[in-house]
């Protein structure tokens, strides 16, 4: 089985920072484990803003940040849907931690996001959790939250 790919977004780039485009600077290897705890082999470009100069890595968004676990291991473990995980269980419980204390920072993210896109006001005494109506839309919402950090520049918080 062929392990390597090398990730190369067909989306023209833009730098989060500053909203110019990037271009690209050099790429690294990096590499992150499935659910069979397969390691899987990534070739992961590294853009310049033409403006701002700031380098942004172009994750795929099944990467998590500083995580070696792809997105849908981590995520079926915060939502306690596998049993069958080959993590570590000190590793599980980081995860579960990480989501505890991220989840409202996250789903401030994801307001503010809504918010510039629909210019529309979310009632603050209302208990909207938007994180949590991505996580009700059923797997992949650990994917599409993580998507909308990496672009509102806001992952290295993590
Ligand atoms: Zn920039």
């Amino acid at each position: 089985m062929n392990n390597k790919f090398f990730i190369r977004s067909k989306e023209e780039a833009i730098c989060p920072c500053c909203g110019e485009s990037l271009m690209v600077k050099d790429s690294r290897n990096r590499h992150c484990l499935n659910g069979k705890g397969d390691r899987i082999e990534l070739r992961i470009r590294r853009l310049k803003c033409r403006s701002c100069g700031k380098i942004h890595t172009e994750l795929p968004d099944f990467i998590q940040p500083f995580k070696r676990y792809i997105a849908s291991v981590i995520e079926a473990v915060i939502d306690q849907t596998t049993t069958s995980c080959p993590a570590e269980g000190s590793t599980m419980r980081r995860w579960k931690q990480w989501f505890g204390q991220s989840a409202s920072t996250i789903n401030g993210i994801l307001m503010a996001a809504s918010l510039f896109f629909t210019r529309e006001a979310i009632p603050l005494m209302v208990p909207t959790s938007l994180l949590q109506t991505l996580r009700d839309t059923g797997s992949g919402w650990l994917k599409k939250a993580m998507r909308q950090l990496v672009n509102s520049g806001n992952w290295p918080l993590f």
